[in-house]
């Protein structure tokens, strides 16, 4: 056998794994070993799919939807999301103007393969998904990481943004309410960034606006192509099912913006994926032309949970954090816990040690903020039941008191 045969592609070789999945899977590790471990770490909501989706698939299936669909997905679900864009976002756009995805993340992935070539930039205000700079490494392109830290509440300012656009800039991404942080972008601060955008015609904006719906405090959301009508032709705004209707595993993404782009991403799903899986398909369309109710509902769960986990971290000596405004994450500073000295004996030099600690000394499973760009933070999904909450804060605070 050659010595070259396990060579790597040289992007994916220099390119990080999930640190999410690879928390949920030490997670497992640990569940398998019969530890009982509270997960803070995984960014999805806890609640089942709603009954009368969970029923549309299985009409589905029994009705023969069994087969491929378009690969732009089938049309009555374009239509049901053109409509969720024109009802929900303001933005005027017909079925033609949309492609549905195997998740969120294919629609991003999908639309920097389609466009990113070698030497091609991307603005990825940090703190960010894990995934963002690494997709558009994996595509070719330089991510451009622009710091934005908790003195402007995890947001990215015009001044910030214009200072990181040069001529190779390709994309700006821009995710609101954000995970890892929760923060909101609302009107003004697009507006703002918008003005600078105007003035750089060569950048495409990704939206990823799949937090839409957990937004708190009364907050109105709002999405960049609807605050700055102009800049809807180098827009994609994109969104799914996951969060809103709790529907992560059913991979259902989807999209708006330029067709020229659409069509790109079309191509490549033809070559690839194909269209997402048929049965979801018609559980996404239940979703978007069903009753709303489960969206509040969950809403004021979750806005409960915030105070809950804000004020309890708060009062967690070597923590602290803001509230945010969205999502269902809290990304708590643990700068007081780093030097110290776990029970276990381990000496917490970063946040990942932090995290791990948490892990395997106070059965808590959270995600380390360099994860995400910005350390040292712990990123602290708070997607569970309150007796759940409480009890995994009340062994965080144990932890850190117990620290020498
Ligand atoms: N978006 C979720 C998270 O951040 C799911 C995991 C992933 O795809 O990264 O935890």
């Amino acid at each position: 056998m050659s010595a070259d045969i396990q060579r790597l592609n040289r992007r994916l070789a220099s390119a990080q794994p999930s640190a999410t999945y690879r928390i949920m899977d030490r997670v497992a590790e640990h569940r398998a070993q019969g530890a009982k471990i509270i997960s803070l770490c995984a960014g999805e909501p806890d609640f089942d799919t709603p009954g009368h989706i969970r029923k549309a698939a299985i009409d589905a299936i029994e009705h023969g939807h069994t087969r491929y669909t378009q690969v732009a997905g089938v049309r009555a679900l374009r239509e049901a999301v053109a409509a969720k864009f024109r009802r929900e976002n303001g933005l005027d756009v017909s079925w033609q103007d949309t492609l549905i995805c195997s998740g969120g993340k294919q629609v991003i992935y999908n639309a920097l393969a389609a466009t990113l070539d070698e030497g091609d930039q991307v603005i990825v205000p940090a703190p960010y998904w894990v995934s963002y700079p690494e997709m558009v490494q994996l595509c070719g392109g330089q991510p451009r990481i622009v710091t934005c830290d908790a003195d402007s509440g995890f947001k990215l300012t015009p001044a910030a943004l214009e200072a990181a656009i040069t001529a190779q800039t390709r994309w700006l991404i821009l995710n609101s309410p954000s995970n890892p942080t929760g923060a909101v972008y609302h009107r003004e601060e697009l507006h703002a960034l918008a003005e600078v955008l105007l003035a750089h015609p060569h950048v495409l904006i990704l939206a990823d606006d799949i937090y839409e719906h957990l937004i708190f405090d009364d907050q109105v959301f709002q999405t960049l192509a609807q605050v700055e009508p102009r800049l809807a032709p180098r827009t994609l705004t994109m969104n799914g099912v996951s969060k809103a209707y709790a529907m992560t595993g059913w991979r259902i993404g989807f999209t708006t913006g330029p067709r020229w782009l659409l069509e790109a991403m079309e191509k490549l799903q033809g070559q690839q994926t194909s269209g997402a899986c048929s049965i979801s398909q018609q559980a996404a369309l239940a979703a978007l032309d069903g009753p709303k109710d489960f969206i509040r509902q969950s809403r004021a769960v979750f806005q409960k949970r915030r105070d809950l986990m804000v004020k309890l971290l708060n009062n967690t000596p070597g923590l602290e954090c803001l509230t945010p405004g969205g999502a269902f994450y809290v990304f708590a500073s643990c700068a007081g816990l780093i030097g110290r000295t776990s029970p276990g004996g381990r000496v917490l030099h970063t946040d990942e040690d932090v995290a791990h600690a948490l892990l395997d000394e106070a059965n808590v499973a959270v995600v380390h903020g360099s994860a995400f760009g910005l350390a040292p933070y712990i990123r602290i999904a708070y997607a569970l039941d309150d007796a759940s909450l409480r009890q995994a804060c009340e062994a965080i605070r144990d932890f850190c008191n117990a620290l020498g």
